[in-house]
């Protein structure tokens, strides 16, 4: 099946928190996005085994997303040969023009290993002659595929940037990504939850900063080509 935008993560939860109001704004235009999870996130602080899965599928129908929870270990990803050509193939398969994935981490490892995984997959899927090199067997039977943009929407554990490439105003469905995020009772407390607020405090900065509600910001590995200039809103300073 081929999707319009995939989102390559470490954990259930890191795509809603990173642009799950983008994911809401692409899905209500119609676009088909696939979230692949490198890990099932577990275990988790507050919940028993399977049920994060069962709050990931949920946060996907809320979102309008479809989502793809790869079995490898929480807290020991590492960025490997294989699964940087099981990424390139989950690509080749869905063909999406655009991948979104964790651009830059330091602070939580399995985070640093997708951003390499994600950056590698996308270069790879796009190489021909996989049947002369040594592991390469799953990618010999695929067409090659070159992604048309890879983003990187920022990672919340992390310092907020002070330059990125363009944001997009979330304002106006900002409440279906506090729907999808609440459903996470296994790493996120009902009340009062440190990291949640953190993540709508950045949101919400970032949206003032640039005269709205809310905001998701990103990175691009190109530079951003618009082919209609009438497309950018106005700025707060010009
Ligand atoms: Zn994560």
């Amino acid at each position: 099946m081929s999707y319009d935008s995939i989102v390559i993560t470490a954990h259930p939860d890191d795509a809603e928190t990173q642009m799950g109001g983008t994911l809401a704004k692409l899905a209500d235009r119609g676009q088909r996005i696939l979230l692949v999870d490198l890990t099932a996130g577990e275990p988790s602080d507050f919940a028993a085994p399977g049920e994060r899965a069962r709050q990931a599928a949920e946060a996907a129908q809320i979102l309008g997303v479809d989502r793809l929870t790869l079995q490898h270990q929480d807290r020991l990803l590492i960025d490997s040969q294989e699964l940087r050509t099981e990424v390139a193939a989950l690509i080749r398969e869905h063909q999406p023009p655009t991948v979104y994935a964790i651009g830059e981490a330091s602070v939580h490892p399995d985070h640093v290993a997708a951003a390499g995984i994600a950056r590698a997959a996308v270069f790879l899927a796009r190489l021909g002659r996989w049947d002369e090199v040594p592991g390469g067997e799953r990618l010999a039977g695929q067409a090659p595929w070159a992604v048309d943009r890879l983003f990187f929407p920022h990672c919340k554990m992390e310092t907020p940037w002070s330059d990125f490439a363009f944001a997009i105003d979330v304002s106006e469905v900002y409440e279906r990504k506090r729907q999808a995020l609440a459903v996470y009772t296994s790493i996120f407390q009902e009340q009062g939850d440190r990291l949640l607020a953190l993540y709508e405090a950045e949101d919400q900065y970032f949206g003032r900063l640039l005269g709205v509600a809310h905001a998701e910001i990103f990175r691009s590995a190109s530079p951003v080509l618009l082919a209609d200039p009438s497309v950018i809103l106005p700025g707060v300073h010009g």
